[in-house]
């Protein structure tokens, strides 16, 4: 009798830990063509790590254009006809033709060809010539992309020639996805790194806000500052994350689709921030889509268009803006969450 009851006791006492325990457990992916850190709290830590990595990879095989069996590959092959796609593709190529309006088509997913003629896609760097730019340019126009739904049936075209590249949208769209899958899985504090693209998920266990680096530009070892977030998106678009040099001349690979050339923009990096809703998305895309969106597209405007685009309202956004002049602006809601490097070398302002 003494024996059943300490081994029931001892039964308790291990039920017990795996329910109250808390744990901290992290994992690094490799997908969507970039290293991302998961880091989680709370009880069901490798439930959850293991539904994140599914998760992006599900979206990689959905949205890779390099991968030949993706939905977007399928699209890009079809020469202008029509193709079926999962109604999460539809959603975004959705997102991605509006994006390209509100940005006066500083953001462009049809921007594919010019960034395959000068080897982005490819990782195979070339400058391209005038003449080929020239043919490739009118290609540009993700208002062509035609999107078509009859019941559960979601269809989408080009036109012949043009090709679609979710690099500036797709990883945004993924931490949105992230959120998704930490609330399904009761996680409460965390984060989802997917390279430049920053879900801060809940405050830090003790309390306290992440902390979340801005890279300088300049030398990617070292930060500008220092973002203290909660439950928000910190996403970063720079020239330097993939660039190659040809003849002493620094080729990046942020376009813009007005040029074909790489975006010759008086800022070298962008990072939007936006809360996370709180809501379930569903597939739907949200605030990390939005940043991603907007940290391309404001990089491709250049300061003045991009604090006027901000100023405008038209969404509801706060950015980090670092100048190739050596200035960090902050736009004022930031004011509370940003702390500049002491001695860094840039000068610090505050935007209204
Ligand atoms: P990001 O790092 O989010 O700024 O996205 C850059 C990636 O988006 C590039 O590697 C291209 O795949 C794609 N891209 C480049 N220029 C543009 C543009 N003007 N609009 C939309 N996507 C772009
Ligand atoms: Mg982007």
């Amino acid at each position: 009798m003494k024996r059943v009851l300490c081994c029931l006791f001892a039964a308790v006492m291990a039920l017990g830990l795996c329910g109250c325990g808390k744990q901290e457990k992290s994992r690094t992916v490799y997908a969507m063509d970039t290293v991302m850190e998961f880091r989680v709290y709370g009880k069901e830590t490798e439930a959850a790590l293991t539904a994140l990595e599914r998760r992006v990879q599900e979206l990689e095989n959905l949205l890779s254009r390099t991968k030949e069996t993706s939905e977007v590959s399928a699209l890009n092959r079809a020469g202008g006809q029509e193709t079926e796609v999962s109604g999460e593709t539809w959603n975004l190529l959705a997102a991605a033709r509006e994006a390209a309006q509100v940005t006066g088509g500083a953001f462009d997913v049809t921007i594919a060809p010019v960034a395959s003629a000068w080897g982005f896609t490819e990782e195979s760097f070339r400058v391209p010539s005038q003449e080929e730019l020239d043919t490739l340019l009118p290609l540009v126009g993700a208002g062509n992309i035609s999107l078509a739904r009859n019941g559960d049936t979601y269809l989408a075209a080009l036109q012949p020639g043009q090709a679609v590249d979710l690099g500036g949208i797709a990883k945004g769209y993924a931490s949105d996805c992230m959120a998704d899958v930490l609330l399904e899985c009761g996680i409460e504090s965390g984060y989802a790194a997917l390279g430049g693209n920053v879900l801060a998920w809940g405050a830090k266990p003790d309390g306290s806000d992440w902390r979340i680096g801005v890279k300088d530009p300049n030398n990617t070892a070292a930060l500008t500052g220092v973002l203290a977030l909660q439950n928000a998106y910190a996403v970063t678009s720079g020239g330097y994350e993939r660039c190659f040099t040809e003849n002493g001349k620094t080729y990046h690979h942020i376009i813009d689709p007005a040029t074909g050339y790489p975006a010759e923009s008086d800022l070298v990096s962008v990072t939007i921030v936006m809360d996370w809703n709180g809501e379930k998305l569903g597939g739907k895309s949200g605030n990390g889509t939005l940043c991603d969106v907007l940290s391309t597209a404001l990089f491709v405007m250049g300061e003045e268009a991009a604090l006027d685009f901000w100023r405008s309202g038209v969404y509801d956004f706060d950015a980090v803006l670092v100048t190739a002049d050596g200035r960090v602006l902050t736009t004022d809601g930031l004011a509370q969450r940003f702390t500049p490097t002491e001695g860094s070398g840039y000068s610090y302002e505050t935007v209204s």
